[in-house]
């Protein structure tokens, strides 16, 4: 038996979910223009579609599993579980209208006409904003619709805001904040569900592994306990002698939240040569 994983064919999602199965140690391999590829080394099948029919063949139970956007999760509000954030595909949908003008809240919106790709989420911010306006549907290229004369605003994606300032257009206010995410089936049997756990299980290592840095340093002895309290370390930090009397070697591991922070204090306590190593995977 076979965990069959759909993801997205090409795009922007598509790189991402590769390097992360190669992350979790799952080789595939992968014939351009091929619809399914097996993986070699674990029990998985991976079909490569557009990511909107993602949700369907998830609910569908054709795919067990998929790797795709919230947004598209929501938008097409099929039937499929939300289990873990990715950490890729980052951006926000977000209502954007023509430079210049004064966005003073939804109620701007009134009456107005905003081209998207998301009427359903867009859909649903009106309705909770009580705003009425025409939502006209587009499957691509929403950004030109102002400047064509099609819309007065749109909803769409935004990651850095490049696109909508080269048309002319100013972010007014985001509405879904979007990653990548797994979804499953809602009825998996014991054993995908094992296979999926296996999985999940090395996607949590990696992400943690990700968001933490194994940290060495010197330290002379008479400062080691003011070093070490300032070190959380998996369990407690590492101290090893050096070579040269009255000197430590500390190895820890640091979240990149506090890790600035902490680097600092530590030279102000006297650390010496901090390396700072990635971590491949961390099993904790
Ligand atoms: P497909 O051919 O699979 O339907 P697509 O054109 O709909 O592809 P892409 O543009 O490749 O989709 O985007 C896929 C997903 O990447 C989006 O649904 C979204 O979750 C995510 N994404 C991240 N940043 C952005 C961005 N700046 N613009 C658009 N999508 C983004
Ligand atoms: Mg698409």
């Amino acid at each position: 038996m076979k965990l069959k994983l759909a993801i997205q064919k090409s795009g922007r999602l598509h790189d991402d979910s590769i390097r992360l199965l190669k992350e979790c140690g799952i080789d595939i391999s992968n014939g351009v223009n091929k619809l399914k590829a097996e993986a070699t080394n674990f029990p998985l099948e991976v079909f490569f579609l557009r990511d909107d029919d993602i949700p369907q063949y998830v609910e569908d139970g054709v795919a067990d599993i998929g790797f795709v956007g919230e947004n598209v999760v929501y938008e097409k509000k099929k039937k499929v579980t939300v289990v873990e954030a990715l950490g890729f595909g980052k951006c926000r949908l977000s209502i954007a209208v023509r430079k210049g003008e004064e966005y003073t809240g939804p109620s701007f919106l009134e009456e107005k006409k905003i081209a998207t790709s998301y009427p359903v989420i867009l859909g649903d911010f009106l309705r909770d904003n009580k705003v009425n306006a025409e939502i006209h549907e587009i499957s691509g290229s929403v950004e030109i619709a102002p400047g064509i004369g099609l819309a007065d605003a749109i909803c769409d994606l935004v990651s850095s805001g490049s696109t909508l300032f080269m048309n002319g257009l100013q972010e007014a206010e985001s509405i879904l904040r979007s990653q990548a995410v797994l979804v499953k089936h809602e009825q998996l049997t014991a054993e995908q569900d094992q296979l999926l756990a296996r999985l999940l299980f090395r996607i949590q290592s990696v992400k943690k592994a990700k968001n933490n840095k194994y940290v060495l340093l010197n330290a002379p002895n008479e400062k080691l306990q003011e070093i070490i309290s300032l070190l959380p370390g998996m369990k407690s930090p590492t101290v090893l002698p050096l070579a040269e009397a009255g000197w430590s070697s500390v190895h820890s591991v640091l979240n990149e939240n506090e890790f600035w922070d902490i680097i600092e204090q530590l030279k102000a306590a006297g650390a010496q040569g901090i390396l700072v190593v990635p971590i491949e995977k961390m099993i904790v």
